[in-house]
């Protein structure tokens, strides 16, 4: 086993952290202290001119058919930028990891597609529910089977994505009594009639990123859209997070590297008793203890990176990675702004935002308790 990076690994890393430089990082104070939420459609574009919407799609499909191991770098260099930003590629991400896996040739060609290249279009998977948050069996939108067509009936709250995205990838129940075994994936297109925005989340961090409720009033979606067999949308939405979760964990590490380079820097330059701060063993070893940790999540998440490229179980490994990786952005963005005293806890300095935004990892594609009920039942 070594830690050497391929070449393609290398170079897709360096383009990575070039684009989060010179494409995401001059914007993202910005868009974070709009009042209102900030998605920013000319940052999309450029995602997708360098064809990053299109990161895990296979190149027969147009995509950069990057392995797992490139992602995860990627989501490091991408979240060590701007993790509300990375939330609109990420929803592409989801929407694709789950396609690609589970997705017929036809669908392949006429959704995958369309989220590669310069005009690469938005996609968002769409779990969420009222009665329905780590529960995902609670959902209770309808499909009904009409001929040709299902009809969809519900409302999914808490959609990154939500009235942007040209199409979904919407979990629905076939009859709510059957629980997980009643549930289905379709592909719904955007602006499929009968489908509309809700209200739009005013969240305390990733404001780059819109998150709002989707409602669904007789949506009619053809059955070609139905993903995989018949009431298996319980082990279509765990496969793919399965596979979408070690990006989570890159790109805490990647958020908790600048927030600890900030830090590190500060620490060398602040005086106070008449010598810089970090000569402090309290400062020193604060930041040793945060370069300890973003090299555990880091090696964490290569693992699990790893064995989805061997082809091998990643369940526990991903949770792990998801894990620690995400409770480690919190601890080491808060001692951050701890190391910056009162600098870091004002919005003139990029900490306090990048614990704001850590804390969403810690909730979403499953929260971290669930993480540790699957952990749980597989030691
Ligand atoms: C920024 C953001 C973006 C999101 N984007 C999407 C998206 O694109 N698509 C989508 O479908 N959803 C999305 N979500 C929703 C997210 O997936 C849910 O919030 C998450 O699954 C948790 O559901 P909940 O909020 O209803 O919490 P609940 O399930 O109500 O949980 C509340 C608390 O109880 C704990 N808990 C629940 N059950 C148990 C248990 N059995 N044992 C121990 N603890 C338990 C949870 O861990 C949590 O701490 C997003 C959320 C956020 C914050």
């Amino acid at each position: 086993m070594g830690f050497d990076l391929t070449k393609e690994q290398l170079e897709c890393q360096k383009m990575a952290r070039e684009f989060a430089e010179k494409e995401i990082k001059p914007y993202a104070a910005e868009l974070d202290k709009r009042p209102e939420t900030a998605f920013d459609w000319n940052i999309v574009r450029r995602f997708a001119k360098a064809n990053l919407l299109g990161l895990n799609v296979p190149k027969e499909y147009g995509g950069l058919g990057v392995d797992m191991m490139t992602a995860v770098i990627v989501a490091e260099e991408i979240g060590a930028a701007c993790l509300g930003i990375m939330s609109a590629a990420a929803g592409n991400w989801l929407a694709t990891t789950c396609l690609k896996h589970v997705g017929t040739e036809n669908q392949k060609r006429r959704y995958l597609t369309r989220c590669c290249g310069g005009n690469a279009l938005l996609a968002a998977l769409a779990v969420t529910e009222a009665e329905a948050g780590s529960d995902m069996a609670g959902i209770k939108t309808l499909a009904v089977r009409n001929g040709d067509h299902y009809i969809l009936n519900g409302t999914k709250i808490f959609i990154t994505n939500a009235g942007l995205a040209n199409f979904y990838i919407v979990f629905v129940t076939s009859d709510p009594k059957k629980r997980h075994s009643g549930l289905n994936a379709f592909i719904v297109d955007g602006d499929s009639p009968g489908l509309t925005l809700g209200a739009v989340e005013d969240k305390i961090g990733l404001r780059a990123s819109q998150v709002g409720t989707l409602i669904f009033k007789d949506v009619k979606v053809p059955v070609e859209n139905l993903l995989g067999a018949e009431n298996t949308g319980f082990l279509i939405a765990m496969q793919t997070l399965d596979m979408s979760r070690p990006c989570l964990g890159g790109a805490g590490v990647g958020v908790s590297r600048a927030a600890y380079e900030i830090a590190l820097s500060y620490a060398r330059e602040r005086k106070q008793y008449g010598r810089p701060i970090i000569e402090n063993q309290a400062i020193s070893f604060m930041l040793a203890d945060m370069a300890i940790e973003i090299e555990a999540a880091r090696l964490l998440t290569w693992k699990a990176a790893w064995l989805i490229d061997q082809g091998m179980d990643s369940t526990k490994a991903s949770s792990m990675c998801k894990v620690f990786s995400t409770e480690m952005a919190e601890r080491v963005c808060s001692r951050a702004i701890q190391i910056l005293g009162a600098h870091g806890y004002t919005r003139d300095w990029p900490v306090e935002k990048y614990y704001r935004d850590a804390k969403a990892m810690a909730i979403y594609e499953g929260t971290n308790q669930i993480q540790r009920m699957i952990i749980a039942s597989m030691l």
